[in-house]
């Protein structure tokens, strides 16, 4: 038997129903199914990215499919591939210009821990210079994976606060990156 029950309005209710709810969580619902990602993918990680693009795994189903290529109208950074300690300020730059809320993740190896390249060109994790909320095993990851990946992305997303940026908790991470 189900849980759900459909009982009569009572006296004087009448027209559609309504819920109640927090204003978080309503605006955390309608950010977290219209993300926008910008992919910076430099390697193959950015392959198994398109394949999650795709139709048959299709991120579009999740509210993302319109990517952006401009970090001003983008929320999620999505960094796939490995880093060069060159590349570094301009990952670094391209998250600056971001606007709050934002957030990212590390696809794969090379951008979670420099994978296979441990060596003196490459950053070992972009979290060397980024604040990173989710990070993505694999090398490569499947688009399963990384569709795990941006399900977690959601659920941070719906779950914390609009006043994150206030948070003395998120103050001292960015603190920590040397971000204002
Ligand atoms: Fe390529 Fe593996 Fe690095 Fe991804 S993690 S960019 S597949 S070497």
């Amino acid at each position: 038997m189900s849980d759900i029950q459909i009982v009569d309005a009572p006296a004087g209710v009448e027209g559609s129903g309504f819920f109640a709810t927090s204003l978080d969580k309503a605006i955390g619902l309608a950010r977290s199914n219209s993300l926008w990602p910008l992919p910076f993918a430099t390697s193959c990680c950015g392959i198994e990215f398109m394949a999650t693009m795709g139709s048959h795994y299709d991120l579009s189903r999740f509210g993302a499919e319109r990517l952006s290529f401009s970090p001003r109208q983008a929320d999620l950074l999505m960094v796939m591939g490995t880093i060069s300690k060159k590349m570094a300020p301009v990952l670094r730059q391209v998250y600056l210009q971001m606007a709050e809320p934002r957030w990212v993740m590390a696809v794969g190896a090379c951008a979670s821990s420099g994978g296979i390249f441990d060596t003196y060109s490459v950053l070992q994790g972009i979290d060397e210079v980024i604040p990173v909320d989710v990070y993505v095993p694999g090398c490569p990851p499947r688009p399963e994976a990384i569709i795990d990946g941006f399900m977690g992305i959601q659920k941070l997303v719906q779950t914390e606060t609009l006043r994150r940026r206030e948070e003395p908790k998120y103050q001292a991470l960015l603190a920590k990156y040397g971000i204002q």
